[in-house]
C-alpha cells in the first residue's frame, strides 16, 4: 500500500483558498468531480481576442505538496493575467494530499491511470479535458523525492519555441539543478529530459501522454526536489512557470 512521505494537506481548506483566490483573479471555478468527499475543480479564465490557451495542472501525486502551492501564488501574485486563457486543474488528487500518499485512497497512481482510466479521479478529470480546446502549452507541476535538483521533461515533437532551456535558467535562480547524465533511468541534460516515446508502446500513460495524444502538442512535466525547504522549492516552481509562460506569449506573436 502507499508509503505515507509528505505531512498531510488538508485539500478541502486548499480548495477553498483556491476558489477565493481564483474569485479575485477572475477565475471560474469548475467542480467536475468529488474524491473523499473533497470537490475535484478546475479554475479557468477567458480573455477577450487571441490569445494562447495555457494549462496548467498539480497535486495528481498526493505527496508533492509544493506544485499546488506554486500555482496558488502565481494566481494570487497576478501572474495568470489576461495574457493568456487559462485552465488550471490543481488539485488532482485530494485524497492522496489528505493522507500524505503519492497514490489515491485506493492506492492507484494516477499519473499512471491516464490509458486505461480506472480511478474516478482521472475519468472524471478526462471527461472534463474533453469539454476543453486544445492547448498551446501544458505544465504537469511535480516533485521529486530522489532527485538533488530540480529537473524537466519535454514533449515537443514539432520542434516549437522551447520554454525547457529559460525554464531550467530561472528555476536555478532559486535552487540546484539535477546535472546527472541520467535522470529516472532516462538521458538527461542539463537538467531537461526529452523522452522519444511512441505512446502506444505504453501500457501505463501519466497525464502527460494523455495530453499529448489528445490535447496539446508542447507539453512540460516540471520537477522540483523534495528534499529541499518548501520556499525553495515553490521559488523554483514559480520561476519555471513564469519563464514558461513568456516563451508561450512570445510564440504567439
Ligand atoms: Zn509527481
Amino acid at each position: 500500500m502507499s508509503a505515507v512521505k509528505a505531512a498531510p494537506v488538508d485539500p478541502a481548506a486548499l480548495a477553498s483558498r483556491f476558489q477565493s483566490a481564483g474569485a479575485k483573479a477572475g477565475f471560474r471555478y469548475e467542480v467536475f468531480g468529488m474524491a473523499g468527499g473533497c470537490p475535484l475543480f478546475a479554475l479557468t479564465k477567458r480573455t477577450a481576442g487571441i490569445r494562447p490557451r495555457i494549462y496548467l495542472s498539480s497535486g495528481i501525486h498526493g505527496d508533492e505538496p509544493a506544485p499546488p502551492l506554486a500555482l496558488l501564488s502565481l494566481i494570487e501574485s497576478g501572474d495568470l493575467d489576461g495574457r493568456a486563457t487559462w485552465f488550471l486543474c490543481p488539485l488532482l488528487n485530494p485524497d492522496g494530499l489528505a493522507r500524505g500518499t503519492r497514490e489515491n485512497a485506493t492506492g492507484i497512481d494516477l499519473n499512471r491511470d491516464y490509458r486505461h482510466l480506472e480511478s474516478p479521479e482521472v475519468k472524471a478529470h478526462v471527461a472534463w479535458l474533453g469539454r476543453q480546446p486544445n492547448f498551446d502549452m501544458a505544465i504537469c507541476v511535480h516533485e521529486d523525492w530522489e532527485s538533488t535538483g530540480f529537473y524537466l521533461y519535454e514533449l515537443n515533437p514539432d520542434k516549437r519555441a522551447s520554454a525547457a532551456n529559460p525554464m531550467i535558467a530561472a528555476a536555478s535562480k532559486a535552487c540546484p539543478i539535477d546535472m546527472s547524465p541520467l535522470i529516472e533511468g532516462r538521458e538527461a541534460k542539463g537538467g531537461i529530459i526529452r523522452p522519444h516515446l511512441n505512446p502506444l508502446e505504453r501500457e501505463k500513460w501519466p497525464e502527460s501522454i494523455y495530453l499529448q495524444v489528445h490535447h496539446t502538442r508542447l507539453s512540460y512535466t516540471i520537477e522540483s526536489p523534495s528534499a529541499l525547504p518548501m520556499e525553495t522549492r515553490i521559488s523554483a516552481l514559480r520561476a519555471a512557470l513564469r519563464a514558461a509562460i513568456g516563451v508561450a506569449m512570445r510564440g504567439r506573436n
